[in-house]
């Protein structure tokens, strides 16, 4: 430990102004390293240290170029309260090479210092020198140039050396465009003579223009003008350790220069500034060094290129992160089935914030590339956009659909039969045009108008979900819908003709069962004829309400669209037609079926059967009530008169077809196939499903296990009687 803390106070003495050795501790960034290697924190520090990330181009870099150990570092940390390395008084070591870059303190100013570049000096090669001063030239928009008085004049000196290094990248640099020119700002140091510095700057220039014309330039070149691509300023300042006083008010002037944008010496003028936005540039340099390090030929206008589609896809991707969040929430909100009110405006909103988020930054940056980008986010988020919009619309027609179904099924509902029937039958010719003129709902009114209002609700969700840039076509939604409810329609008319058919047998069941249960009570030999014959007469009698009621209930026409195959309507609706026919029939039927079950149950056959036995065994033929004497043969009476009723119970047990031949008016009728079913399969897609007859099945009024019971209670009540009988005889004897 003892030796860690020796280690530590030697190095702070290497770095004076740094109060520890932790390089993380100060906002001094080591750009470059010895080993010419590019340091990627200069991001970070743009960002965290130097706050100057989102400044746009709202920043100013200076480099200091010049001879080794001529106090350029001092200078600079004098100037802009930097901390770069200062040569320590007396030791005459190196200090750290590379290129070293700080913010200056209170400013938006980046400050470059170049170190170790001098290798003339130590007999090195030159490279250094020349990658330094080319990366100086490519960045900075002033160029501090530190040299002597006493270098003054030596035309051969040093600085002269790095001078016309200087010019020459530059020519590099900016001789093919001439995007930005170079403000060359000389300070000459430990001025003690009384020489002014006019005259000394007046002296340098001779030889600035001299290195110039003495330079070889490409021939498109040779007639350029120094000041074509330079501005030159001098100044001056004192011996810092003879006169230090002076020397402080002289950099005190200088920071003027560099920090006061209405003094007439300001130094950073718009034809200085590199074209580079500050969120961009610590990208800039890293690929501009990598040029330089590799002696590829470096292009300016082209980085500057590469580094607009490199930044604003960069942007691009970050403004599509908070915008993904927010349609990622909205569509959680259309998933769970919602119809978002402002769907259409806050997409807008969206689109916009994303936009400008994006403009923002990336409009900093070549117009070309930023246009192409920008249309490109454009074209992404409305595309995203559009499947919330899809989404919301899917939403919509469901909701529409199904909005359309209950209501259209609670006014079907109200739907009065009977009313309408008579309404009808008053104006048969005003059936199709929906309300009859009494005011009646009708089917194709309520349908019609229920679509028209799902139609308008779809309408009205897409004009608030819709984008105004995008205005996105919804033909197919509205098709879409359409579908849905044709389909619908189809399924509720299907069910309302067959619900308002089991009305008509409902309405009618009272009068019909009346007739039937007369003939199960005579229950004559031709039972069942009778009964068939009934069926026939009740449908001939209510075949004018049906006809009245499909009529009411519009063609097959409204639903046509959803068959689009269907080559002839003509036949489909006739098909149609003889279906709900048939299917009244067997309503009718079903009914019939039902009454009698009704009529035959246990308790009501066991009458008929002893009624049967009554009449036969108690009454004389004419319908007398029969006085029992001795002579009379009860026993075989008995028998007669059991046969009879118990024959009742196989007569009873089944409606029975078979009468259906020896009829003419039946056999027309319900000898026909088609009377209960449809001649022929029917290809229209209809819900009115025809329930199969299973004859055997369905026929059965009483199976053969009921009858026998039947007959086992009915044979102990007719026993009971022939017992009274019996018993009455016996009394009369004996009295
Ligand atoms: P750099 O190598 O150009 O960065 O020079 P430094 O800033 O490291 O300074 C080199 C030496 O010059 C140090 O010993 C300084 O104390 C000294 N020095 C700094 N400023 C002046 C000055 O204005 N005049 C003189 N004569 N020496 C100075
Ligand atoms: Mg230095």
């Amino acid at each position: 430990p003892t030796n860690d803390i020796s280690l530590s106070t030697s190095k702070s003495k290497d770095l004076p102004h740094a109060t520890t050795t932790d390089p993380d501790s100060y906002n001094m960034l080591q750009l470059i390293n010895e080993e010419k290697e590019f340091n990627l924190k200069m991001s970070e520090y743009m960002k965290d240290r130097w706050k100057l990330y989102s400044n746009g181009f709202d920043f100013d870099v200076v480099a200091i170029l010049g001879s080794q150990s001529t106090g350029k570092s001092t200078l600079l940390n004098a100037l802009f309260k930097t901390d770069f390395d200062v040569l320590r008084q007396g030791k005459r070591q190196q200090t750290t090479k590379g290129i070293w870059m700080d913010r200056a303190e209170n400013t938006n100013i980046l400050v470059m210092d170049v170190e170790g570049t001098d290798g003339r000096e130590r007999g090195e090669d030159q490279d250094f020198e020349r990658k330094s001063a080319l990366f100086s030239m490519a960045i900075a928009e002033v160029v501090i140039v530190n040299m002597w008085e006493n270098m003054v004049g030596l035309y051969n000196g040093a600085n002269m050396g790095l001078l016309k290094t200087v010019f020459e990248v530059n020519l590099l640099l900016f001789g093919r465009n001439r995007e930005a020119k170079t403000l060359l700002y000389f300070v000459i140091r430990d001025h003690v003579s009384p020489t002014s510095t006019e005259i000394l700057g007046s002296v340098v220039s001779k030889d600035l223009e001299r290195i110039w014309s003495e330079l070889s330039k490409p021939e498109e070149f040779a007639n350029e003008k120094l000041f074509d691509y330079f501005d030159i300023r001098f100044t001056s300042l004192s011996h810092k350790l003879l006169q230090e006083e002076k020397f402080y008010e002289g950099v005190q002037e200088i920071w003027k220069d560099f920090t006061m944008p209405r003094s007439s010496g300001y130094v950073f003028r718009p034809e200085y500034k590199r074209k580079v936005p500050a969120d961009g540039f610590s990208r800039y340099l890293e690929t501009v060094w990598e040029k330089i390090v590799t002696n590829k030929e470096l292009d300016l206008p082209t980085q500057q290129e590469l580094l607009s589609q490199y930044r604003c896809d960069e942007i691009l991707q970050s403004v599509l992160i908070p915008f993904t969040q927010s349609v990622d929430s909205i569509m959680a909100k259309i998933r769970s089935g919602d119809v978002i009110n402002d769907l259409g405006s806050t997409m807008e909103k969206t689109v916009n914030i994303t936009i400008e988020a994006f403009s923002e930054q990336a409009s900093r940056y070549h117009k070309n590339v930023y246009t192409k980008k920008r249309n490109q986010l454009y074209e992404t988020v409305i595309g995203e956009l559009r499947k919330l919009f899809v989404s919301q619309i899917r939403n919509a027609i469901e909701k529409a659909a199904s909005q359309y179904e209950s209501k259209s099924l609670s006014l079907l509902d109200e739907i009065d039969i009977d009313s309408n029937i008579s309404s009808l039958s008053d104006e048969p010719s005003g059936l199709k045009k929906g309300k009859t003129s009494s005011g009646i709902l009708s089917f194709s009114s309520i349908v019609e108008d229920n679509r028209k209002a799902a139609l308008d609700y779809l309408e009205t969700v897409v004009k608030f979900s819709n984008v105004d840039s995008a205005n996105w076509d919804y033909q197919e939604e509205i098709e879409n819908l359409n579908k849905k409810l044709d389909k619908l329609t189809i399924e509720l008319r299907g069910n309302s003709i067959q619900r308002m058919l089991q009305q008509l047998c409902d309405n009618r069941q009272e009068e019909f069962s009346g007739v039937i249960s007369d003939i199960l009570n005579s229950a004559p030999t031709n039972l069942w004829e009778q009964v068939l014959c009934a069926y026939i007469a009740q449908l001939q009698s209510m075949s004018y309400d049906v006809e009245l009621l499909i009529e009411s209930m519009g063609t097959r026409g409204l639903c046509n669209e959803s068959n689009p195959d269907n080559s002839d309507p003509q036949s489909d609706s006739k098909a149609e037609l003889n279906l709900i026919r048939a299917r009244f029939r067997q309503l009718l039927f079903d009914l019939l079926f039902k009454i009698c079950k009704e009529d035959l149950n246990d308790q009501m056959i066991l009458y008929k059967l002893r009624n049967k036995f009554e009449e036969k065994f108690r009454y004389t033929p004419d319908g007398v009530p029969k006085i029992w004497s001795s002579s009379d043969d009860i026993d075989s009476r008995y028998n007669i008169s059991k046969k009879d009723a118990i024959n009742l119970l196989p007569l009873y047990s089944k409606i029975d077809f078979s009468c259906v031949q020896n009829n003419v008016e039946l056999q027309s009728t319900l000898g026909n196939k088609a009377f209960f079913y449809p001649e022929e399969p029917i290809a229209i897609s209809t819900p009115l499903n025809l329930k199969k007859y299973s004859r055997v099945n369905q026929l059965e009024l009483i199976s053969s296990i009921k009858q026998r019971e039947i007959q086992k209670r009915a044979i102990k009540e007719i026993d009971m009687l022939f017992l009274d009988a019996k018993r009455s005889v016996v009394s009369r004897q004996s009295q």
